[in-house]
């Protein structure tokens, strides 16, 4: 049993540390708030209820001894026809003389002690404390005497209007006070106990009911834009409040969805549109250039500017359309089975006669793989291409083909400038460039790396990069073996 509580509260522990308390929650603040009002509600319940037993206890006894000092004048009045005063007064006190009740009566000036009771009835006597005590101006209340508790009266008595004394009374009520006490110790560990139940079924009930939120908060987290057609959010068990919420957020991913597929449209349709006529300025422009002979500096500068610019754009909307035919599910891709080996030398020969840089291959055999020939040409290109721009035109570019985990890597290695680690992770996204000062010179868009992944991805592969700033930066691209 020990063991088993000790085991509980090692879990709770852990439950903390894997889910540390956020203070900004929903959840810790109505559970907070609800725990602050539980606590205060039943602890004024308890207080109030143990005042009032304590009011009771008070007004009972105060009420009888009240009762017995109203008998003594009379009494006494009674005896001091027949007795001698102090006599009669003695006597009075044996008469009225209940259970556990000291009673004491003084000169007026409190200086003489006429008589008092004899303590057989009573576990204590008055002694010069308790008398001293009984003489200060008295509060309804119960009041501590050493171990014991004590209701104390204090009066006159009148006789024949003539002051005779002060009686003084001390009922003990030291067994109902602890009875009360106890009373009072059970509601308290009553209260303590209904609380924490009350906070933990509340904490509980609070997190089962945030629960469907949190879980729309994943799905929702989990949608992007490839799949926001099909993305839908489904909460089983869910209070209808969350399930309305759902919908209309369904309804905004479907609204998404459209304006997304519209936008996707329009830039495929304007690349497309664009891309023929500026192809042919541009080979009207080539071949000017070609043809011409009696171009002067200027005229053929800016024929030169022009169909680089042209060359360019017609780049640009290239890489458009790739990635919307892709995005939209219209890029087929073949399944060949490729000689790595032949694929990668002929791409390098090609770079080569293009850059005037020099390519260098390392494979320790023949690697085959599945994929989309001119697709992955296509990847290796782009890749090359950037080799080429962010490194200097002194340092080799090196491909390499091997075999690990059971993957085929092929590597495209450079030793220039290098990716700062913070933009590594974005460097796929679609015009996501590390820096603009960077990149003026080489001119580029910022998506080629975009369509490299969509291809590689396409054709079931993977692509990953290490990158050092200044050191160089390596792109390896791995396919099931
Ligand atoms: P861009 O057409 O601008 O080169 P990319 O998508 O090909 O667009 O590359 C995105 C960014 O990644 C580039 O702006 C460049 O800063 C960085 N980058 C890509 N390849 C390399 C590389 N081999 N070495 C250093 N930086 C690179």
């Amino acid at each position: 049993m020990l063991f088993g509580s000790k085991e509980m509260i090692r879990r709770g522990i852990e439950i903390i540390k894997l889910n540390p308390i956020d203070r900004f929650s929903l959840q810790f603040r109505l559970t907070l708030e609800i725990a602050m009002l539980s606590v205060l509600s039943l602890s004024s319940v308890a207080a109030w209820t143990s005042g009032k037993m304590q009011d009771i206890l008070i007004t009972t006894h105060t009420q009888n001894v009240k009762y017995i000092a109203t008998r003594f004048p009379r009494d006494v009045e009674l005896y001091s026809d027949m007795l001698p005063p102090n006599v009669g007064l003695q006597k009075t006190i044996d008469n009225v003389s209940v259970p556990n009740l000291v009673i004491w009566v003084k000169s007026g000036d409190n200086k003489q002690l006429l008589a008092q009771s004899n303590g057989a009835n009573s576990s204590f006597m008055a002694d010069e404390e308790l008398m001293k005590l009984a003489e200060m101006p008295l509060q309804p209340m119960v009041y501590q005497f050493h171990d014991r508790f004590l209701v104390l009266y204090q009066g006159e008595i009148w006789i024949k209007n003539n002051l005779l004394g002060k009686v003084y009374m001390a009922k003990d009520v030291t067994d109902e006070e602890r009875q009360l006490i106890n009373a009072i110790q059970s509601l308290a560990v009553v209260c303590i106990l209904a609380t924490t139940a009350t906070i933990i079924t509340i904490a509980f009930r609070i997190r089962q009911s945030l629960q469907p939120l949190q879980e729309m908060n994943k799905i929702a987290g989990a949608i992007s834009a490839e799949d926001l057609s099909q993305a839908k959010l489904r909460l089983n068990n869910a209070p209808s409040e969350v399930k309305e919420l759902a919908q209309t957020f369904n309804m905004m991913l479907s609204r998404l969805s459209d304006s997304w597929e519209q936008q996707r449209q329009f830039v495929s349709n304007v690349s497309h549109e664009l891309r023929t006529p500026l192809t042919v300025v541009l080979g009207y422009l080539q071949s000017l250039l070609r043809r011409s002979t009696n171009l002067n500096d200027y005229q053929k500068e800016a024929l030169e500017t022009a169909a680089s610019e042209a060359d360019r754009t017609v780049h640009l909307l290239q890489y458009l359309l790739d990635l919307a035919r892709a995005d939209s599910g219209y890029t087929i891709y073949r399944r060949d089975r490729v000689n790595l080996n032949e694929l990668v030398t002929e791409v390098a020969e090609m770079a080569e006669q293009f850059s005037n840089r020099i390519i260098q291959i390392e494979a320790s055999e023949t690697f085959f793989t599945i994929c989309d020939r001119d697709r992955l040409k296509q990847v290796l290109i782009n890749l090359i291409d950037n080799a080429v721009k962010y490194s200097a035109a002194d340092q080799p570019i090196i491909l390499k083909i091997d075999q690990s985990n059971q993957k085929i890597n092929i590597q495209v290695c450079d030793r220039g400038v290098g990716i700062p680690l913070k933009d590594q992770g974005r460097i796929f996204e679609r015009f996501y460039r590390v820096d603009e000062s960077r990149t003026r010179d080489t001119g580029g868009h910022g998506l080629g790396l975009a369509i490299v992944k969509t291809l590689v991805d396409g054709m079931g592969g993977s692509i990953s990069i290490r990158s050092e700033l200044g050191s160089g930066s390596v792109f390896t691209i791995a396919f099931a073996s």
